[in-house]
């Protein structure tokens, strides 16, 4: 027992810090240690507790309608209003599709209106749910368009999608003109509010000047709060709110055609921890406006520095004017991000590199919480050096060679071949090697297996990746990424001999 949890130990410390401030995506950390014990203790109670029928859990139903309701007071819901807790951001987008696909079963072919900078999830809505995703460019200040958006609408749209901010430039959409526009047509309005839902309401509280996004607007249909971002809960919680029941309804999913329990889901999910839940409720509770009010003026403060320090580095410049906690850091010629972005991580800071896309050039993200603000020095600090050591190593270049191959190669048909010739072709990986492999694996590097071919070791330096993708369209992007995972993901059977 104690050597799985020393492994355990060990397997984590090779993972990015979830506590500390320097890790600028993924994770949001409110710097408070004895909150997250006691998240963790909840998560831990709740473990085992099954979501699946409130009957049988009934404290389940109770925190989800004290964190629902929670929420809608901060996004000013009407009393209509309803919710559902789901697994993530994702699952809260994907159910905002389905329930508005649903809603209209007179439509046969249903389209969704996006903007382009909408979250990758709508995305993913439209492919696994069969809907059309009509992708509307946006202004050049990276906010939607009202009227490309307004003009994208026709008869088979069930929903258009706004961001309240969005995740990669960091501002929020001109909501009420958009949400104006889809009650004309009777088409229904999602906010996706994932990752400023629970830290936007707080920045008016604070003085700073917002534009209006929340269910005050007419026309707005539905929310997505991450619980799991800016409400600094552990992972696996989001909030999807509702107008009215009558919107909500058709998420709902209910199956008495078998012989076992009739199945009743409101979310994906079925069979459910009560855990993540758990953890969000009691972070909830405990932290309380108050508490949000002042993680929310520490998110501010540290953002504003942060451009102010970047604004005043040379080299760097903030792409868009953040209206939120997202900080969006573009280079000058002199050097490129992904290098700065490899610099900073030698730094122990972890900066998320986003590529080239549709207008937005490559940069690179920061979501900034509240415990980075008490580093902040640091992380100007850091930067300037890293910027240093950047423009000393000059601008990343992919060799043209590389650059041929990759766009000879067709995304919809990426081989496994295609896929080692690229590693081979731009020096990732040395040759296949037909020796035994089995004994030398870094396991977060190299997955054993008989379908191994090349050895795939993820460089140090991520640069000359990133380089590559960047130059890849976003199709090639997708196939050479899933093709990565896939080679990632093979199973680790170390006393087996087949
Ligand atoms: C994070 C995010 C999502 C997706 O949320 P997950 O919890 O990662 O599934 C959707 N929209 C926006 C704007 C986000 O920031």
């Amino acid at each position: 027992m104690t050597d799985v949890r020393t492994r355990l130990e060990q397997l984590r410390a090779g993972d990015l810090p979830v506590h500390g401030g320097r890790t600028l995506a993924y994770v949001y950390d409110a710097g408070l240690p004895e909150l997250d014990a006691l998240a963790r203790d909840a998560v831990a109670a709740y473990a085992g507790a099954n979501g699946l029928d409130p009957t049988a859990f009934p404290s389940l139903l109770t925190m989800e309608n004290e964190l629902v309701g929670f929420a809608c007071d901060l996004v000013d819901a009407p009393a209509s209003t309803v919710g559902t807790v789901t697994s993530g951001g994702t699952e809260s987008c994907m159910l905002a599709v389905q329930a508005a696909r649903d809603g209209r079963p007179d439509v046969a072919r249903p389209n969704v209106v996006l903007p382009t900078t909408g979250h990758a999830a709508f995305r993913k809505a439209a492919h696994y749910f069969g809907v059309e995703l009509r992708s509307v460019p946006v202004r050049d200040d990276f906010r939607a368009d009202p009227a490309a958006m307004a003009a994208a609408i026709d008869e088979d749209t069930v929903l258009v999608v706004v961001s309240a901010p969005s995740y990669a430039h960091g501002v929020v959409d001109p909501v009420a003109e958009i949400a104006a526009a889809a009650a004309a047509h009777g088409v229904r309005c999602h906010v996706d509010a994932c990752i400023g839902g629970w830290v936007l309401p707080y920045a008016g509280r604070l003085g700073r000047a917002v534009p209006p996004w929340t269910f005050a607007v007419d026309g707005v249909t539905s929310i997505s709060v991450d619980t799991h971002k800016y409400a600094y809960a552990p992972k696996g919680t989001s909030l999807l709110l509702h107008r009215t029941p009558e919107l909500r309804r058709p998420q709902f999913f209910s199956s008495a055609d078998w012989p076992g329990y009739t199945m009743l889901n409101s979310t994906m999910q079925s069979t459910k921890s009560g855990g993540p839940l758990a953890g969000a409720w009691t972070v909830v509770q405990s932290l309380g406006d108050e508490g949000y009010l002042d993680l929310a003026r520490q998110a501010f403060e540290a953002t504003d520095a942060i451009v102010a320090g970047v604004a005043a580095l040379d080299g760097l410049e903030v792409l868009a004017a953040p209206d939120s906690t997202l900080v969006t850091v573009v280079t000058d010629e002199t050097c490129d991000p992904f290098t700065v972005a490899d610099e900073m991580k030698l730094r122990g800071w972890y900066l998320q590199p986003q590529l080239a896309y549709a207008g937005s050039p490559a940069n690179l993200h920061l979501t900034v919480s509240a415990a980075t603000l008490a580093h902040l020095d640091e992380l100007l600090a850091s930067l300037r050096e890293a910027v240093a050591a950047a423009v000393a190593a000059g601008p990343v270049a992919v060799d043209p060679g590389v650059v041929a191959f990759i766009e000879a190669l067709d995304p919809a048909a990426l081989s496994d071949d295609d896929f080692d010739g690229l590693l081979v072709a731009s020096g990732l990986v040395g040759a296949p090697d037909e020796g035994d492999r089995s004994d030398h694996h870094d396991p977060h590097l190299a997955p054993p297996g008989p379908a191994s071919r090349v050895e795939l070791a993820l460089p140090e330096r991520m640069a000359e990746v990133n380089a590559m993708l960047d130059v890849a369209s976003p199709a090639m992007r997708e196939a050479l990424l899933v093709a990565f995972l896939d080679r990632l993901s093979r199973p680790s059977r170390p006393g087996s001999t087949a």
